[in-house]
């Protein structure tokens, strides 16, 4: 393959952090004909970033429940948008779009009052979601059998998906080597190193660093923090299941994401701190008891990785992106919905950096902070 040539009259683009959204704005602001640089402090595996460990499912109706209406409507507009980006990639990515199924024990069924309860309300605001089907016996059988004997109820989300993320990220590498984007790895870049390299290469900058760029957030403007979440991955070749299967419970809400070939995300646990250690006992223990309790083929898989990250997230939990200084944009917050809502931000961030205008970002309500039209890539 020959790399993209760049454009003349296309300003330079450097990217700090090839997480999800610096891998993906690199990927195509370099297909739109930019040159662009990319920079991140850790390793081309992804290790050091949220979107490594994620569970990388598109359920804007059931995520409804714990978001806010413009949030799960950038989900809505992500799922057609994915399979797009999808396409263009080198390398196939595991995506599905078969629903999630609902479920939680006889004694929690207050959860599920409440849980339906919030999506009635969402789909009062977004009257185009797909409606939620109350599933029971046969029908629930037909969906999931392997979960049919021990639940007898539960809630289907229809056109709800999910993708494989270690495979994305991979398949972007290989789609950014093809253009021939340099990517240079464990190169850690403050904001202020990247003002220093704009003034002499001039062009964009495009800040991705996730948690990585707390300290770019400083007290007393909006704070960036971390929400940890701990993960399991498991092999359980005596489990099937169709479709990401969420449990209701007060205490341990949980999700189980089947990717291909018996891999199960068993996830996750949501603790207000920038912790990054390894995965504690106990959240372990309670991630696996209710998998367990969902299916007990889990009894016998493997425990593949147990695994923990940070989620970037802003005060109030929704993605931001910001004007830091002239063509210089901060783009963040994406939280827990970082795979469900990227391709909206990245077309909004594209649109804006092309025209100078947020259409989409006003379309979608994505908080977009930015001073003057700057029309001009
Ligand atoms: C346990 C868990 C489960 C999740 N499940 C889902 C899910 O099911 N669906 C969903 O939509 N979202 C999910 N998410 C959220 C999603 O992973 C994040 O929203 C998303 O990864 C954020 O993307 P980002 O590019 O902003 O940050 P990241 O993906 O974290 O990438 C940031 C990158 O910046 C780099 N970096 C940091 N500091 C610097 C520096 N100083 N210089 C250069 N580079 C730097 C890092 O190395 C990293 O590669 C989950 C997250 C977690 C933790």
């Amino acid at each position: 393959m020959t790399a993209t040539p760049s454009h003349p009259h296309l300003e330079p683009v450097l990217v700090l952090g090839a997480g999800l959204m610096g891998r993906l704005l690199a990927w195509q602001l370099a297909k739109h004909g930019h040159r662009v640089d990319l920079l991140d402090a850790g390793p081309p595996e992804g290790s050091s970033s949220a979107a490594r460990v994620a569970a990388a499912m598109l359920a804007p109706l059931a995520e409804s429940a714990v978001t806010e209406p413009n949030v799960v409507a950038m989900g809505q507009y992500a799922l057609p948008r994915w399979r797009e980006l999808l396409q263009q990639l080198p390398d196939p990515v595991f995506f599905q779009q078969q629903g999630t199924l609902v479920l939680w024990h006889r004694q929690d069924a207050a959860e599920a009052q409440r849980f339906n309860g919030l999506l009635a309300k969402t789909r009062q605001t977004l009257p185009t979601l797909p409606a939620p089907e109350n599933v029971h016996g046969a029908r629930l059988a037909s969906l999931e059998p392997a979960v049919a004997q021990r639940f007898h109820q539960g809630v289907y989300l229809p056109e709800e998906g999910q993708l494989d993320n270690r495979q994305l990220l991979q398949a972007l590498l290989k789609a950014l080597a093809q253009q021939g984007t340099v990517v240079q790895w464990h190169t850690p870049c403050t904001l202020d190193q990247a003002l220093e390299l704009q003034q002499k290469r001039g062009g964009w900058v495009l800040d991705c660093r996730g948690l990585g760029a707390q300290a770019d957030w400083p007290i007393p403007g909006p704070t960036l923090r971390g929400v940890r979440g701990e993960v399991a991955r498991l092999h359980a070749p005596g489990v099937t299941l169709q479709r990401p299967t969420r449990l209701l419970h007060p205490r341990y809400p949980i999700y189980i994401a089947p990717k291909q070939d018996h891999v199960f995300v068993i996830g996750a646990t949501e603790i207000e701190t920038n912790d990054l250690s390894p995965a504690s006992v106990r959240s372990t223990l309670e991630l696996l008891s209710a998998a367990y309790a969902v299916h007990p083929g889990f009894g016998e898989a493997r425990i593949l990785e147990l695994n923990s990250q940070c989620r970037p997230t802003l005060p109030d939990n929704l993605p931001t992106v910001r004007q830091a200084a002239p063509k210089v944009l901060q783009i963040n917050g994406l939280y827990r919905h970082g795979f469900m809502i990227s391709p909206a931000v990245l077309d909004a961030v594209v649109e804006h950096m092309h025209s100078g205008t947020q259409t989409l970002a006003a379309q979608l309500q994505l908080c977009f902070q930015v001073n003057t039209l700057q029309p001009l890539a």
